[in-house]
């Protein structure tokens, strides 16, 4: 026998499956609503003016040093303002533990395998659904996961009801994974009413709030709305835990540009779990990437270029909107009868339409439309040029 005869191929990633697919397809009309990644109007991939000055100021100026174990502080203080607010007393008293990451996803990482070795018996609260990757993340972390009621299939919203109960039925001091906004796949978010409430109930549990913050400003357009939902739980004066990625609101996805942060009770213990934290970095990947890095604390570093950013940012999120519009108002005139108000409703980078599978393997087989299974359309994906087609397509299948 061969020593690897024994491993089998791994299953595909619902999500990267799709644009394998899309690709393949010699079709002149394919349209790709799979896509987790921004394009503009002509469904081409964005470099942000902003990215590009920085870029342009870096260029020639540097060594190709380590960054410290922990990552660039520059870069990691940048994003504790962004995150926690400008003015924030925890950043002055110095209570927030922070690591630079690999983007998102690694600071989810290295937070569940933090609270894997600290907090061994804990386990982790997941939305249903949520990114499919989160079930990863914990699964290898080896943390076990339960879920909490996220989403009404019926209305396309919140299940407010259901997850307040499944926060008040977990046992006391439970930790939660939360999306701070743009819910990724739903596209729904609490209200600042509703997330006020379900702050106050997490103070009665002791529970511990995790917040995925994949897309800061590119939901709303405005980084400070966007993180709304923490600044809530701050307020009430929880411990929270913060991933942050720079993936998406300034389009870095490939630069793998991320913080990890957990709020402490004081100084000495933020500096204790940040050492923490560089320990499990270290024999994983020793020390995070430094072009990346740099770019988001120039940008953010310099008034001039932030604002240019806080403008293009708001580009991108206004176009994600006004292709919902589009959308909607479509579907509307083609005289599609169900109601389609979820579309404009659900907020960030995807609609969850409530299509079901079968509805969408029609739209690929017969429109050359790409999405997974669970009927989420990419809005990045969408554009002036092919909104008519994919609303004709969803009309013809729902129908
Ligand atoms: N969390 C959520 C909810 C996401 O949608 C994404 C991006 N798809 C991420 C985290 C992480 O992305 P990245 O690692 O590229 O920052």
């Amino acid at each position: 026998a061969s020593l690897f005869g024994h491993v089998e191929p791994a299953p595909k990633d619902p999500i990267l499956g799709v644009t394998e697919a899309f690709l393949a397809d010699p079709s002149p009309d394919k349209v790709n609503v799979g896509v987790g990644a921004y394009r503009d109007d002509n469904g081409q991939p964005v470099v942000l003016d902003c990215v590009r000055e920085a870029e342009r100021r870096i260029a020639g100026t540097l060594n190709m040093e380590y960054l410290p174990m922990g990552g660039s502080i520059k870069m990691i203080n940048e994003s504790l303002k962004l995150a926690y607010g400008e003015d924030s007393e925890l950043i002055k008293d110095k209570r927030i533990a922070a690591v630079q990451s690999l983007s998102g996803t690694g600071a989810c990482r290295l937070f569940a395998d933090f609270q894997r070795r600290f907090l061994p018996d804990s386990q982790i609260y997941i939305p249903t659904p949520t990114w499919s990757n989160h079930h990863n993340i914990w699964r290898d972390a080896q943390v076990p996961q339960r879920t909490f009621t996220y989403y009404h299939p019926e209305t396309r919203g919140l299940d407010f009801a259901g997850l307040m109960d499944d926060i008040k039925n977990a046992p006391n001091g439970s930790f939660f994974l939360l999306h701070a906004c743009a819910h990724n796949p739903t596209g729904v978010d609490p209200t600042e009413e509703q997330w006020r409430e379900i702050s106050y109930q997490f103070k009665v549990k002791n529970h511990f709030p995790f917040f995925d913050m994949a897309y800061q400003g590119f939901a709303s357009g405005d980084p400070e709305r966007d993180a709304k939902a923490i600044r809530i739980f701050l307020e009430d004066g929880h411990q929270i835990g913060c991933a942050q990625s720079y993936a998406k609101n300034m389009g870095l996805y490939g630069q793998r540009a991320g913080c990890l942060s957990i709020v402490c009770e004081d100084e000495m213990q933020a500096v204790a779990v940040k050492s923490q934290l560089q320990q499990i970095a270290r024999p994983m990947y020793s020390n995070p990437p430094v072009h990346g890095a740099l770019i988001v604390s120039i940008i953010l570093n310099d008034p001039e270029l932030k604002s240019l950013w806080l403008k293009e940012v708001k580009g991108m999120a206004d176009r994600i909107i006004g292709m919902r519009k589009a959308l909607k108002e479509n579907l509307e005139q083609l005289g599609s009868t169900l109601p389609w108000d979820h579309i404009t409703n659900q907020i960030g980078m995807f609609c969850y339409s409530g299509m079901t599978p079968e509805q969408v393997d029609r739209l690929t087989n017969e429109y050359h439309i790409y999405m997974t299974r669970n009927g989420r359309i990419s809005m990045a994906g969408v554009t002036t040029g092919n909104v008519a087609y994919l609303a004709n397509a969803i009309h013809e299948v729902t129908k």
